[in-house]
């Protein structure tokens, strides 16, 4: 039996910034990240659009709003301190036609209940020139969203987690966990480890993993989405996105930038009920191609290629989509030691940094106080 202070479960970028700022926070703490996989940031981490979001969609009171706000400004921080490709390269928000038109303002009325910083109408001769690309009504612009290289960011958060010398340990898959008298028992195929705390960062599987502890008051359920590369150009420097879906479960398939400047559209979405990332030339792709035709007037389909694809990790509640990030511990379980990260969609890469120091905070009030 191996005793810890900590372990924290689960090496994407969550797991990596909240063992950081633990790190930070406790010096010397005895703690160890628990990684399944060969390589850290594997799951949702890299496979998604990359773009740091502004905070323009959620409601007023939602942690999704607080965090992706305060996240975003900590990236750009980040951006200029530490070797990492942060663009604020900004987002045009689309309505193609008049139908459309009521729930982009919704969307901008939202944006503005919400405080979001520099956002604005764009004009008519602006318009015009959008519509030598896309076909646009009506559009709004955000110029605090950007865009971040994540496999860049990936690797120079894992340096970081090496330099401060916390244990990462790669191909350790956390099999049970359970309470114990005073602590946590956890189970990998090799070890059984006692430790004081435990929080679970396992993204898609964090809800299998907070079964095994015995709570079982939310369910997952997974959306999957993939990308096209465009081998082609589109001559604007700023993200597109249409409306987004109306319950918020995908944000439309959307422009996102390479590292090496290339364009990506998507992700659209489909419920899958496993984790598997192939990805088909089937129906789904050319419905999403038909989606895309629909706003980039030249777009040449022969220069779509499947590019990648991503599962975003949801929950339900009473049967009911939850539509927040589920972040809890002790005080909220009655499981003292356990804290959780459930439901950690979109924006969870922007909201990242804001949501490790709460943790740490978190982890401050109800498990360590020295
Ligand atoms: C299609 C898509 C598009 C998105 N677009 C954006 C965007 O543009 N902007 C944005 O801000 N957010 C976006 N997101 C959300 C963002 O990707 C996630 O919120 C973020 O990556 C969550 O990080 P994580 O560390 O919680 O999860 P992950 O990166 O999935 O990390 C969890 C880790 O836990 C490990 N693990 C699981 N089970 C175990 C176990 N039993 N033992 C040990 N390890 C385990 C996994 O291997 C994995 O490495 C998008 C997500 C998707 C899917």
């Amino acid at each position: 039996m191996i005793e810890l202070d900590g372990v924290i479960v689960g090496g994407g970028i969550l797991g990596m910034l909240i063992g950081l700022e633990v790190e930070m926070a406790f010096p010397g703490l005895d703690f160890a990240i628990l990684e399944k996989e060969r390589f850290v940031g594997e799951h949702s981490s890299s496979r998604n659009s990359g773009v740091l979001h502004a905070g323009i969609y959620y409601p007023f009171h939602s942690l999704k709003k607080k965090f992706c706000i305060e996240g975003n400004r900590l990236w750009y921080k980040m951006g200029e301190e530490i070797d990492i490709d942060v663009k604020k390269c900004g987002k045009y928000l689309i309505a193609i036609n008049e139908d459309e038109i009521p729930f982009l303002e919704k969307i901008f009325n939202q944006a503005k209940e919400n405080n979001i910083k520099n956002i604005s109408w764009v004009k008519k001769n602006e318009i015009e020139k959008l519509r030598k690309i896309i076909n646009v009504k009506k559009a709004f612009f955000s110029k605090e969203t950007g865009v971040i290289d994540l496999g860049q960011v990936i690797k120079e958060v894992e340096k970081r987690v090496f330099k401060k010398r916390i244990p990462l340990l790669k191909e350790h898959e956390v099999l049970d966990i359970r309470r114990g008298k005073n602590n946590i028992i956890v189970e990998t195929k090799d070890e059984v480890i006692e430790t004081k705390f435990l929080i679970n960062a396992c993204g898609l599987d964090s809800v299998k993993i907070r079964k095994k502890i015995g709570l079982d008051d939310i369910e997952e359920y997974f959306v999957k989405g993939y990308y096209l590369k465009y081998s082609g150009k589109i001559p604007c420097p700023s993200l597109i996105y249409p409306i987004p879906d109306k319950n918020l479960e995908g944000l439309g398939i959307h422009t996102s930038f390479d590292s090496d400047g290339s364009i990506r559209f998507g992700p659209n979405s489909f419920e899958v009920n496993k984790i598997e990332y192939e990805m088909k030339d089937d129906d789904i792709t050319k419905k999403m191609i038909e989606t895309i035709s629909k706003i980039y007037k030249h777009i040449d389909e022969k220069k779509l290629h499947l590019d990648y694809s991503g599962i975003r990790s949801k929950i339900k509640k009473n049967g009911q989509y939850y539509d927040d990030f589920w972040i809890k511990g002790p005080k909220d379980l009655g499981i003292p030691g356990y804290f959780e990260l459930c439901g950690i969609e979109s924006p969870g890469f922007t909201a990242s940094p804001a949501i490790s120091k709460f943790l740490v905070r978190k982890l401050m009030n109800e498990c360590l106080s020295f």
